[in-house]
Order: C-alpha cells, then sequence, then structure tokens
C-alpha cells in the first residue's frame, strides 16, 4: 500500500506459487532502497569505486585490519596507495569475517612489470569460504591451460571469456556465490557461482564440483555454510583494493 492508501497493484489475480502475495501484489514489501556506489572520475574504465550503501567492507585501502594470515596472526601484506600488494613468501591471507552467501566485489592488478609465463605471471587467487578459487592470473597476452584462466572455476571451468584488462590496469571481479549445504558427510546442495570479470560474464550460475584441488578430480569437504574470503600469495606482486560484500537474500527478507 502506497503512503497515500492506493493499492500500488492487484488483489484479484492469482497467488504466487510458493508465495503469500497475489501476482502484482501491491502490498509486497517494497525492495529496500540502496544508493549505489559511484565509479571514481579519474578516468571511464580503471573500474574504481565506492561501494553501495548496505555494502560489508572488506578492505578499504587503509588497512589489513581484519585480516590474517593462515595461522591467525596479522596479515604481512604491504598497504600503499588504498591497495594491498601481494608480500611473497608471506602466505595466503584470509578474513576473519565469516561470509554468507553473497554478493562479493573486488579489484585487483597484475604486475605492471610483466614477468613469467603461463600460471607464473600475476598469479595470487580468491578462494571463496577459503577454498573454491576463482583465478586470478595476467592473462592478457599471455596462454594458459583454460580452467586455469583469469577467472577460471580453477579445475573445473574456463570462464567463457577472456576479459583481461593489461597489467597495471585495474580490473573488478563481481562475484555471486552460493555456498555448499552439508547433512553430515554428505553435500545435499552443492555451491552455485555466477563471475563477471570487468562487467564480462565468466560464469552463469555453475555448479561447482567441490573444492580447488591441483591436478586431481574434486570432492566436496564438508563444511559450516559461512567462510573467510582468502587471497592467494602465489609469489607474484598482485594488488588488490575496493573488497566488500552484500549477503544474498532471499525475495522479501527486506
Ligand atoms: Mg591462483
Amino acid at each position: 500500500m502506497a503512503p497515500d492508501g492506493k493499492n500500488l497493484g492487484y488483489d484479484d489475480t492469482p497467488i504466487i506459487p510458493g508465495t503469500s502475495w497475489h501476482v502484482h501484489d501491491g502490498n509486497r514489501p517494497q525492495p529496500p532502497v540502496v544508493t549505489p556506489g559511484s565509479c571514481c572520475d579519474c578516468c571511464t574504465d580503471c573500474g574504481a569505486g565506492t561501494p553501495p550503501a548496505d555494502a560489508v567492507v572488506l578492505f578499504g585501502g587503509e588497512s589489513l585490519d581484519g585480516w590474517v594470515s593462515g595461522d591467525g596472526s596479522p596479515a604481512q601484506w604491504k598497504v600503499e596507495a588504498g591497495a594491498m600488494e601481494v608480500m611473497p613468501g608471506t602466505g595466503n591471507i584470509q578474513t576473519v569475517a565469516q561470509l554468507p552467501d553473497c554478493q562479493l566485489h573486488l579489484e585487483f592488478c597484475a604486475p605492471t612489470v610483466v614477468k613469467g609465463e603461463s600460471q607464473g605471471r600475476g598469479n595470487s587467487g580468491v578462494f571463496l569460504m577459503g577454498q573454491y578459487e576463482i583465478q586470478v592470473l595476467d592473462c592478457h597476452d599471455n596462454l594458459t591451460y583454460p580452467d586455469g584462466t583469469t577467472g577460471a572455476v580453477y579445475g573445473q571451468y574456463p570462464p567463457l571469456a577472456n576479459a583481461c584488462r593489461k597489467p597495471g590496469e585495474w580490473q573488478t571481479y563481481d562475484i555471486l556465490w552460493e555456498g555448499p549445504r552439508f547433512e553430515g558427510a554428505s553435500c545435499v546442495k552443492p555451491a552455485y557461482v555466477t563471475v563477471l570479470l570487468n562487467g564480462i560474464v565468466l560464469h552463469h550460475h555453475v555448479e561447482l564440483m567441490g573444492n580447488t584441488s591441483h591436478r586431481v578430480l574434486t570432492e566436496y569437504v564438508p563444511h559450516a555454510p559461512e567462510g573467510p574470503l582468502m587471497l592467494q600469495d602465489h609469489g607474484d606482486l598482485v594488488r588488490f583494493r575496493n573488497i566488500w560484500y552484500r549477503p544474498l537474500k532471499g525475495y522479501d527478507e527486506g
């Protein structure tokens, strides 16, 4: 019902299965207003922006507060000019926060100095729940095995496109993540992921076969429904910035 008492929709239409709402029901809860983030004004394609108003910010460019190494000690990566940079040899870092199913945004930048090839060029990784990797790699003019390409669900699905920008240019990942669910030792709902790189769809709601592994077939290992976001130290000077998420909610959850 609108503030002036008008019915915004219909109450003589069928009930939508699985809900208590009519088709076009004017009384159905309105979606919450969320102010979108803005793009930066330094250029047109750097991908920088500010988080939406309701985002949970994991890295805002100032410090690694809230990030730890695998052993729980403070993260050792470098923070400079609003970005974090892998400090080779210090290991992967992960959030203390445990993320639910979510919309995740982050930006990354492959090293400006190009060195190495295939998996050895600008390698890092975005590990959802600490164990499901969306590959970070510099695949601009750099071939590697397709299921290890930038944006691959590593070892499972090559991306639908190579949407890489040049090394030294900031790139965006937008990821929709639905983690798996377990009952005892069995997986009762697999994980699903949708990934966009620089606004280009790489995966559209693909079903994961299990956690990330190397050179072997994967399988699920039971875990909690929430988990940390982990970033990989693969020895390359990859930078990250503007990392935030929004929990995925169902319709009418507000
Ligand atoms: Mg990697």
